[in-house]
């Protein structure tokens, strides 16, 4: 089980998570569970913690920066311990290092290498709750390591693959995975489930559930995520009763739908995306290796480049050449290329923060046509143009103004059928 900030923001909520965990490892008829629970730090701790680092050294040592962030977890599961010790519960915590949870690459940024819990898994055994802050692990130097911000969804897979867990509830402020944002679309409907593969489009393109790399990883682990709410009333369903969204493989959808407990749906949602900014260079030269000079100065600054077009040569040998970046790295870019406006011989850069990127996403497009050209039609019904297109298996993308985000949502999730019946 995983808590966000949101619902180990104080005493008071802490105590609901406590009954909840100590609800399910009570389990039903006599048939107790082995409960490890994961939890994050108060909501606004570590954006706190981050600030504190900033005022102290504004250039701050990333290894000592893990020491202060990853502080607000070990505050959230003491206290998750000790309020379930207090409702009679066997419970305590395991700290990163204790675990231990190993990790590689850069500090604030660390990935999990590994997870060896046999005295964790032990005390499960013998019937006590498991306490883990999220977010932390230990460095091959013994060091705090932390695992970028949001990090503690991935935690909480990493730890549900090392016990082999029947599942992974994620419990957060949110009820489910919906077909889109409900609060552009009223009738936005709760999805019963998604494959690891569509979340993984629908994270990446902006529907924050969960972090984009904790799919990465269920996936790969085979690890089962169910996304529910933790406020819930005290005689609401049990998660053992999945009300909420179910994260899953291709193979266990196909057999959901099979046993009929879901429908295949050709689009599966609808995600928006106001964060990337569109760079346009104009008269690139229209030989080999010109793009090469424009992306690998980005690629060194690890900056993301998403959405590319490129435009058939005019005459003179000369193209346009469009992408997208974080709105957040758009002045880095932009100084990059500038610098560099010989080497790459384009007479203009054009920016423009803002657009948006609208995108389609399900896995039954991958055997049916006429997903795009849907879009494309109900987009240019309601006079929006579309700047860029980009397209995976399971995904269509369209960049469009930004103003236009909400109302293009909303075209779509009608065009493919998703609204809810009134
Ligand atoms: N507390 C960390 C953050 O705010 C990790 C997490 O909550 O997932 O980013
Ligand atoms: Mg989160």
């Amino acid at each position: 089980m995983k808590f966000g900030g949101t619902s180990m923001a104080g005493t008071e909520r802490i105590r609901r998570v406590a009954n909840i965990v100590r609800a399910q490892a009570v389990g039903r008829n006599g048939e107790a569970n082995e409960v490890a629970v994961v939890v994050s730090a108060m909501a606004g701790e570590t954006d706190r913690l981050v600030n504190f680092c900033r005022e102290a050294n504004a250039l701050y040592d990333p290894a000592e920066y893990d020491v202060v962030v990853s502080s607000g977890e070990q505050v959230t599961s003491g206290l998750l311990a000790l309020t379930l010790q207090s409702l009679g519960h066997k419970a305590r915590s395991w700290l990163g290092w204790q675990l231990p949870v190993k990790t590689e690459g850069a500090h604030a940024k660390a990935r999990i290498a590994s997870i060896d819990a046999p005295d964790m898994v032990a005390r499960l055994e013998a019937g006590e709750i498991a306490v883990v802050p999220g977010f932390q692990g230990i460095t091959d130097e013994g060091r705090i390591s932390t695992l970028g911000r949001g990090g503690s969804d991935t935690s909480a897979v990493a730890v549900a693959a090392a016990v082999k867990a029947d599942r992974c509830d994620i419990y957060t402020d949110v009820d489910g995975v919906y077909t889109t944002d409900p609060r552009i679309v009223a009738k936005a409907r709760k999805l019963k489930a998604v494959t690891y593969e569509e979340m993984l489009e629908l994270a990446s393109v902006g529907a924050k559930v969960l972090q984009t790399r904790s799919v990465g990883l269920a996936m790969k682990a085979g690890v089962r995520i169910q996304v529910l709410s933790s406020f819930v009333d005290d005689g609401a369903a049990l998660a053992d009763d999945l009300p909420g969204t179910l994260i899953v493989s291709d193979e266990e959808m196909d057999q959901m739908v099979e046993r009929g407990e879901m429908e295949r749906q050709l689009v599966t949602g609808i995600a928006h995306d106001k964060n990337e900014a569109k760079v346009i260079l104009t008269r690139v030269p229209d030989k080999p290796g010109a793009v090469a000079h424009i992306f690998e100065p980005l690629a060194d600054a690890s900056i993301n480049v998403d959405m590319i077009i490129q435009n058939v040569g005019r005459d003179k040998g000369e193209t346009d050449v469009t992408f997208t970046v974080p709105q957040a790295d758009l002045a880095r870019a932009q100084a990059l290329l500038e610098d560099r406006r010989e080497e790459i011989g384009f007479n203009r850069i054009i920016t423009d923060s803002k657009i948006a990127k609208i995108s389609v996403v399900g896995v039954g497009m991958k055997s049916h046509a006429g997903v795009a050209s849907t879009m494309f039609r109900a987009l240019s019904d309601r006079g929006i143009n579309i700047q860029a297109i980009s397209t995976s298996e399971i995904k269509v993308s369209v960049m469009i103004d930004e103003d236009e985000t909400e109302l293009a949502v909303r075209v779509l999730h009608t065009a493919y059928g998703l609204d809810a019946e009134e």
